[in-house]
């Protein structure tokens, strides 16, 4: 507000004057007079008011109005300061003051102006700037941590030569810290991301995805963002339905789903990846998204099939395993009922394969599955499977048109081509294969059943070789016959219902005994005793024989050592080893054991050997026989003249003893043919110093015959039959009572 202009009043007293004066002029003299002598110590009067109450007012606003202000700054929710540009008034109000964080009364307010303000020194041209800005932007440090400040100045006020300003603060210290925090959660986040190896893809058009930093880098993009045709283009087209149904149809409720895709990475291969997706509603603000993210899985995935490798993959031959089967089987059985198809299930079998695998060794054996696996395999028609279901058992699954003969056709060319493998140095082993089949879903209510029966079918070739036998309903009792004797003579062996029975062996020049051959019997509890033929085929082909000739061998040395101690003279125990057992590599140390347990001296005992099983592989069997010769154990040929027959092996094969077979003894006394036959090989098992044996001698006449050509030993019902161990107590007995 402006008080007097002395213009203007210098001009209304002068009017003032003008006027009172001519009115005076006017008066009487006296009055008039005393009119200007009033209106003179009137002016002098108003001039000495004015002057003291322009006096006073101008005292009044030099040192009120500020202090009003500030009363309304002082509790202002915000920094304030003003300040003239001499710095000769400066006025900060409470927050700014507790802002800096100074005894404001005893600080140097310039100072405290210019830190609040962020200004080194009083420069001019800081200043300047500082007045200029609609914003400028200040930082200190209180006692409780950094402060940021924007100024907003504004001159107020222009006195003579001074300018006023009044800076009002907006404290930016927390949202920086706000904006601080968010950084580094951005930062986390995306390390989060960097570290779990997980990238995201999302977007609102379901056109244009934007992709993380780490999806970027996993897909190898050029930017973060990515269109769906390229993105499609990358997927793996097996894969790319799943990724078109996870866009088209994703859960509108907002529910997690995920599948699994192959993309192609920016080395040109696929790598495996889990998608998790999900869509967020849209709001009135904010576009609905669709988005997920990308963990790569090709490292698990190669362990899941290495896993189902290990779990369906036949580790020697690299085709299917039993597992595989039995899951592909049942499933196309179970196609078999709805789409009317029907297949044929081969099971094929290596003959003797185990004679093979022990005497060539385990390379020698895995070469050959591996090759028939190979071999299979070509046989394989779309729709089917080859498998090898364990050992030397292998299964075709071949899908059937309506040709019956197809099973039997393929199973013969598979042996033929079989029969062509030659391994290498063991070119004298004939590789053949049996094979059983059946059809499904005719012969079984499961595609386990049909395979059963395909096997029932391959058993009941019943050791015979080469053979190629379809399933027949009535195999069913018969094999259910075989597998419940199985059953009962692994328990008979538990239950000690084995025992040996013992047949003398006579020297026909003096008639005395000379040994006695161990040959086993099954007695059942009832007292039925059951025949060696009948149960050793059976314990051979399940594996129980091994169980069987321990118990033979060294039941037959220490009731041999027994009989040694009882005063009898010493005798040779004869026991009769099969294949299986024959070829054991550690057949030696077997024998050794049990001489050692027993303490029988190894002359006395003797081991008997068929020819066929002595030639299936004549060089490892020289091997074997010449171990247990090392040890001094006997070895004697049996059943000489019904196999191979071929008196060359004599030459090669360290035997001790021949075995003329039963078959040439029978009918000798009438047979010229075998008689010369026999005496033949008298002569020459003679000539090789390997003493012989007659089997089966029943009568005075036969045995004759033998002595007289030459034969030293004799063996048959004329002497004794297969008696239990008390019983050729009596015979020793009798037998030395001979002179
Ligand atoms: P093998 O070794 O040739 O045994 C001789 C077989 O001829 C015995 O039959 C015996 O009882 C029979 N035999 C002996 N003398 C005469 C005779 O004068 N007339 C007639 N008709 N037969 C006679 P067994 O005891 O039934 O044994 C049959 C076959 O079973 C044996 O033939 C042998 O190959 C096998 N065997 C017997 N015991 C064992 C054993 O402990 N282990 C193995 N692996 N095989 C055995
Ligand atoms: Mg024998
Ligand atoms: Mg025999």
């Amino acid at each position: 507000m402006k008080f007097g202009n002395p213009l203007a009043a210098a001009l209304v007293i002068t009017a003032a004057t003008v006027l009172i004066v001519s009115y005076a002029l006017h008066q009487p003299h006296e009055s008039a007079l005393l009119i200007i002598i009033v209106y003179i110590a009137t002016i002098i009067f108003l001039s000495i008011t004015v002057y003291f109450v322009s006096k006073m007012y101008s005292k009044h606003k030099s040192s009120v109005d500020p202090e009003d202000f500030i009363g309304i700054c002082e509790d202002l929710n915000t920094e304030i300061a003003i300040w003239s540009d001499d710095f000769s008034l400066i006025i900060m109000n409470k927050k700014l003051r507790d802002l800096i964080g100074v005894d404001y009364e005893k600080y140097d307010k310039k100072e405290a102006l210019f830190t609040a303000f962020g200004l080194k020194k009083e420069n001019g041209a800081d200043i300047k700037n500082f007045t200029q800005s609609t914003s400028y932007e200040s930082s200190f440090r209180n006692p409780s941590g950094s402060v940021s400040i924007m100024w907003s100045t504004s001159l107020v006020k222009k006195i003579k030569k001074r300018s006023f300003f009044l800076s009002t603060g907006f404290n930016l210290t927390e949202l920086k810290k706000m904006k601080n925090n968010l950084a580094s959660a951005n930062d986390f986040f995306k390390s989060s991301m960097e570290l779990a190896e997980i990238g995201l893809l999302m977007s609102s058009d379901k056109k244009k995805f934007v992709a993380s930093p780490e999806a970027v880098r996993m897909l190898n993009l050029k930017n973060g963002t990515i269109d769906i045709s390229v993105l499609r283009s990358m997927i793996h087209p097996n894969d790319r339905i799943h990724f078109e149904r996870a866009v088209k149809y994703v859960d509108a409720n907002g529910n997690v789903n995920s599948i699994q895709m192959q993309i192609k990475s920016s080395s040109g291969s696929y790598h495996w990846y889990n998608f998790r997706y999900k869509s967020i509603k849209g709001t009135p603000n904010t576009a609905a998204v669709f988005g997920g993210a990308l963990l790569d899985i090709t490292q698990e995935h190669e362990k899941d099939i290495m896993i189902e490798r290990l779990a369906y993959i036949d580790e020697v031959t690299e085709i299917a395993n039993r597992n595989k089967l039995m899951a592909a089987g049942q499933e196309l059985y179970d196609t078999c009922n709805v789409l009317g198809h029907s297949y044929w299930i081969i099971v094929l079998d290596i003959d003797r394969f185990h004679i093979v695998n022990d005497t060539c060794g385990y390379d020698n054996g895995n070469y050959i599955l591996k090759n028939f696996a190979h071999i299979l395999y070509k046989f394989v028609t779309p729709g089917g499977i080859a498998a090898r279901i364990s050992g030397d058992n292998f299964a075709l699954i071949l899908k059937d048109y309506g040709d019956d003969d197809l099973p039997s056709r393929t199973a013969r060319s598979i042996q033929e081509e079989f029969a062509k493998l030659a391994v290498d140095d063991f070119e004298a082993i004939n590789l053949s294969c049996s094979a059983g089949f059946s059809k499904m879903p005719q012969d079984g209510n499961s595609f386990l059943d049909v395979m059963e029966h395909a096997e029932f079918a391959l058993k009941s070739a019943n050791g015979s070789q080469n053979t190629i036998i379809g399933y027949e309903p009535s195999m069913h009792d018969s094999i259910i016959g075989r597998s419940e004797l199985e059953k009962a003579l692994a328990l008979a062996i538990k239950n000690n219902e084995l025992q040996l029975f013992y047949q003398p062996k006579i020297d026909l020049k003096t008639g005395k005994i000379m040994g006695v051959e161990a040959l086993i019997r099954w007695i059942k509890p009832d007292g039925t005793i059951i025949k060696p033929d009948s149960f050793v085929p059976i314990a051979e082909s399940s594996h129980l024989i091994g169980k069987i000739s321990e118990f033979v061998l060294s039941e037959g040395c220490r009731q041999n050592k027994l009989w040694q101690k009882m005063g009898y003279p010493n005798i040779v125990m004869s026991i009769n080893f099969t294949s299986t057992d024959f070829y054991q590599t550690d057949l030696k140390e077997k024998v050794l054991e049990s001489l050692a347990k027993s303490k029988l001296d190894p002359k006395w005992l003797e081991v008997e050997l068929t020819e066929t099983l002595a030639l299936s592989d004549i060089d490892f069997a020289v091997s074997q026989m010449n171990k247990l010769r090392e040890l001094g154990v006997k070895l004697a040929m049996d059943d000489f003249g019904t196999g191979y027959s071929s008196l060359s092996y004599l030459q090669i094969l360290p035997i001790t003893l021949l075995k003329l077979d039963r078959s040439f003894i029978t009918d000798i006394q009438n047979d010229n043919i075998a008689f010369e036959i026999v005496s033949a090989v008298i002569r020459i098992a003679k000539s090789k110093k390997i003493e012989t044996i007659a089997e089966g001698i029943e009568n005075k006449e036969q045995e004759e015959i033998l002595r007289q050509a030459g034969c030293d030993y004799g063996q048959g019902y004329l002497y004794g039959k297969p008696m239990p161990a008390e019983k050729m107590n009596e015979f020793f007995e009798e037998n030395a009572k001979i002179k």
